[in-house]
């Protein structure tokens, strides 16, 4: 009834500029996904260089006001960029990696006393800090001269013995600016860069004239373009995000029979999604065109499936418009919760993942103290989670999680054997992490929706 069929790429006949029609190819590659947003694929065969230049200086970096988010607390680098996006606030702290609080202004001095001895103080969000500090040229600017090895030693001895303190932050203030229009048209840009991939004459001619314009000569509003959709069959991200979670954007572009209109979905790092009208008024059989490219910078050409419908159920619906153009309201709403929720709980699950594979990664064997090491992680997870959003879990509870899950036969018939020997038992070690996070982040979840207000 329903043909499946990979879709055919036509770029390599793509002979002028989707948008001005200027010559290719262009002596400038263009991301399909934009690289700041983890996409690593580009082609010179879509559009020009005057246009690519023109894009990157007007939208390219408009929706890193959401993915910015998803990317730090995920700790996602982009293409380009050789570190996790930082979030920049209006208060004291800004936010780094991993939803962590960092001083804007780390504080470490150095000078001589009359005596010749050195004073050092220092207040800073880490001793990472302290260390680029002192690695960097400013302890020799504040000193005047440069620092012997006994007073370096000296300095690397105090940052060792000092004390963390553990400080609540509260949350920072953060003002953010929503150009809707800019947005919508790096939305629709993306989408006719994929579509582009596959059926060029459709993204060149008269039916989607008008969203080029909209893209490319800033002719029209957002309003008219911008729309909130329900996908009525399973969507990609629906099938994805189980598997790659948030490292992936994907575009799926529904050809829509009983609407006569071919309306695109952006989805964003698996988290944020937009849909754009492309084209009106057209009487088009049912079809979806699904491009997907995982944030691993692997540089390959996008996966991508074409489903037709056949005739007999060619006008079945296969998306229906909730809101056309969606509020102003439900952005405030969105990226609020992104800012004020998604961050923070989403940094500390993916900080728990990575700390439970480095020690995993340690670890030859299964020892006592690793299975202790596993069991803090969850005790600190819960405990800042306690602290962000006021909502407590046991710590008896987890540990009881834990050996439920698996950690009570591990102590008890496992302890010194080997990984490579038994993988069986780092299966079940895994299993056992794995199995008591979803249990407690599925149920925290639920508690934190609950708790916090719309
Ligand atoms: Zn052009």
């Amino acid at each position: 009834m329903v043909g499946l069929r990979p879709a055919r790429y036509l770029f390599q006949l793509r002979k002028s500029c989707l948008y001005c029609g200027a010559t290719l190819p262009a002596t400038k590659k263009e991301h399909i996904f934009n690289s700041c947003w983890g996409g690593s694929f580009s082609t010179n065969k879509l559009i020009c260089g005057k246009c690519n230049e023109y894009f990157s200086q007007t939208i390219d970096s408009e929706l890193t006001t959401y993915t910015k988010f998803v990317m730090n607390s995920w700790g996602i680098k982009g293409e380009r960029h050789k570190q996790i996006p930082e979030i920049v606030t209006d208060g004291e702290y800004n936010i780094r990696a991993y939803a962590k609080p960092k001083l804007k202004t780390e504080n470490c001095s150095v000078k001589a006393s009359s005596d010749g001895s050195l004073e050092f103080n220092f207040s800073c969000s880490s001793k990472e800090e302290v260390y680029k500090w002192l690695n960097s040229d400013k302890p020799e600017t504040d000193l005047g001269r440069t620092l012997t090895a006994e007073e370096r030693q000296w300095i690397k001895q105090r940052i060792q013995e000092a004390k963390l303190e553990k400080i609540n932050v509260e949350p920072q203030p953060l003002f953010i600016n929503l150009n809707l229009s800019k947005q919508y048209r790096s939305v629709a840009h993306t989408l006719l860069k994929c579509l582009g991939l596959y059926d060029p004459d459709l993204v060149r001619g008269d039916m989607t004239r008008k969203v080029r314009e909209f893209i490319r000569y800033e002719q029209g509003n957002w309003e008219e373009f911008a729309v909130t959709v329900n996908q009525l069959i399973p969507s990609v991200k629906d099938r994805l995000s189980q598997k790659l979670g948030v490292n992936y954007n994907s575009v799926e572009i529904y050809w829509c029979c009983s609407l006569e209109k071919i309306i695109g979905v952006l989805t964003l790092l698996g988290r944020i999604q937009r849909a754009v009208i492309l084209a009106e008024n057209c009487k088009v059989p049912n079809a979806i065109l699904a491009v997907v490219e995982d944030t691993y910078l692997t540089r390959q050409i996008p996966k991508s499936f074409f489903l037709e419908l056949e005739q007999q159920i060619a006008d079945i619906p296969l998306i229906e418009i909730l809101f056309s153009p969606p509020k102003i309201e439900f952005f405030r709403k969105e990226i609020s919760h992104i800012a004020s929720v998604s961050l923070p709980f989403e940094g500390l699950n993916a900080f728990l993942a990575e700390s439970i594979y480095k020690i995993g990664e340690q670890t030859q064997e299964l020892t006592l103290k690793s299975l202790q090491e596993y069991e803090k992680l969850f005790l600190d997870f819960v405990s800042n989670l306690e602290k962000l959003f006021g909502i407590s879990v046991e710590p008896k509870v987890v540990s009881s999680q834990l050996a439920v899950n698996g950690f009570s036969d591990l102590v008890q018939y496992h302890i010194g054997k080997n990984f490579k020997e038994h993988p069986e038992v780092q299966d079940t070690l895994l299993t056992a992490c794995t199995k008591t996070w979803e249990e407690l982040t599925n149920q925290l979840q639920m508690k934190i929706e609950r708790e916090i207000p719309e």
